[in-house]
């Protein structure tokens, strides 16, 4: 789950890591008593969205004057920031920027550990600095015991020799809070970028980003309470109030099916033939004709979507109840795509019954299914 800078720089606070003086509007009119209370002209104006490179995209601007303010609040406010819409602006005191570092901490499931990032060129976009400059990306493998250790600090303190030792000094502690934030809220991912130090020679979290594990948000409800659903893929979103596990991706062929690890050979065999997934959707291994209803829903629904294909393997699935579903939704939801339909197991015969009477193909090899599934995509209109 993502949450908004401002919602992160809110966990920073409470775990001691020093942020700016901030406050979020979503009217202009809100700034006039913003700027009497900050005791600097300075402001910065920050889109809240659930997308970085905020700045490249016009979407953080600087400026020390009220009226201009309330023209570039306005602005914001009526941005789409990649698709997304801009509800709520961060306006925060502007800070005196010497130096820009890169911090975060990340789950390395190759390695089955965490693992510290840090790069002295903060302020660009990580991605970018590992294909430009990869040296300047320093990475440290965290166990879980004993977790982050002092020394592991160090060895990248003392390669930093152009910022004073008071300096390192808050670094040292901002970088320990970070982790600690890491290891409290179980995030797969915190990051700050640009973390700064100030021409006063303090340390800041100028941008925030925190990713929570949804896995264990149930462990913290007041976490789980700080969820925006507008933010979210609205197909995604979707999927998750109707209990389905969808999660978007770039390709065309619409994909149902039952068991998470089904869904993922799934998409592993259409890739072997040379299609790409629009969706990785597991309906679960109880799912009844409902379940199939509103997984072909949300399918149709993405226009990115040229060829369905359903794979179902009935145990506690019941085939029947699965031809059922599809065929209502393919009456009741006009659905003209070429479908690929793969369905063996409890009640199959009875289902090849009732799909035939619907002239639709079933296979039972899935290898086949995934050949049909890309030949109709080859005939697709483009
Ligand atoms: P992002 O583009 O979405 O990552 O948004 P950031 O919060 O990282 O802001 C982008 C850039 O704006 C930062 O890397 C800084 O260089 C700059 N910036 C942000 N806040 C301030 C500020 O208070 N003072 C100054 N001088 N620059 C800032
Ligand atoms: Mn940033």
């Amino acid at each position: 789950m993502k949450i908004y800078e401002y919602q992160a720089k809110n966990l920073f606070s409470q775990h001691e890591i020093p942020v700016p003086l901030g406050k979020t509007i979503d009217n202009p009119q809100q700034l006039d008593s913003i700027f009497s209370e900050f005791n600097s002209p300075g402001i910065v104006l920050k889109a809240q969205v659930y997308t970085g490179g905020r700045g490249k995209a016009g979407g953080v601007k600087l400026t020390d004057d009220l009226d201009q303010a309330k023209i570039l609040a306005r602005e914001i406010l009526d941005m789409n920031l990649k698709g997304l819409p801009v509800k709520t602006v961060l306006v925060e005191q502007q800070i005196d920027i010497k130096s820009e570092f890169y911090l975060s901490f990340i789950q390395d499931r190759d390695n089955s550990c965490f693992k510290l990032i840090f790069s002295p060129q903060g302020g660009m976009d990580i991605e970018e600095l590992a294909r430009v400059n990869p040296d300047k990306i320093w990475m440290k493998a965290i166990k879980y015991f004993p977790g982050l250790q002092s020394y592991q600090i160090r060895e990248i303190l003392t390669q930093l020799p152009e910022i004073s030792l008071s300096a390192k000094k808050s670094l040292y502690t901002a970088i320990n809070k970070l982790y600690n934030l890491f290891i409290a809220t179980e995030s797969s991912l915190v990051e700050i970028n640009p973390l700064v130090i100030t021409g006063e020679d303090k340390c800041l979290a100028c941008d925030a980003k925190v990713v929570i594990d949804d896995n264990a948000l149930f462990r913290h409800p007041q976490l789980a309470s700080l969820r925006i659903p507008e933010q979210e893929d609205p197909f995604e979103r979707e999927a998750k109030e109707k209990k389905l596990n969808y999660v978007k991706l770039d390709g065309n062929v619409g994909c149902m099916v039952n068991g998470a690890g089904l869904a993922m050979t799934t998409m592993d065999v259409i890739k072997h033939y040379q299609g790409q997934p629009a969706n990785f959707l597991d309906i679960g291994g109880g799912a009844k004709s409902q379940q199939v209803y509103d997984a072909l829903s949300i399918i149709v629904k993405d226009p990115a979507v040229k060829v369905i294909f359903i794979n179902i393997f009935g145990g506690i699935v019941r085939c029947d109840q699965v031809a059922e579903g599809i065929i209502q939704a393919k009456n009741k939801l006009n659905i003209n795509h070429p479908m690929v339909i793969r369905l063996i197991g409890t009640n199959d015969q009875l289902a090849y019954k009732l799909l035939k009477n619907e002239n639709l193909q079933v296979f039972t090899e899935m290898s086949e299914a995934a050949k049909q599934a890309v030949k109709y995509l080859e005939e697709s209109p483009k």
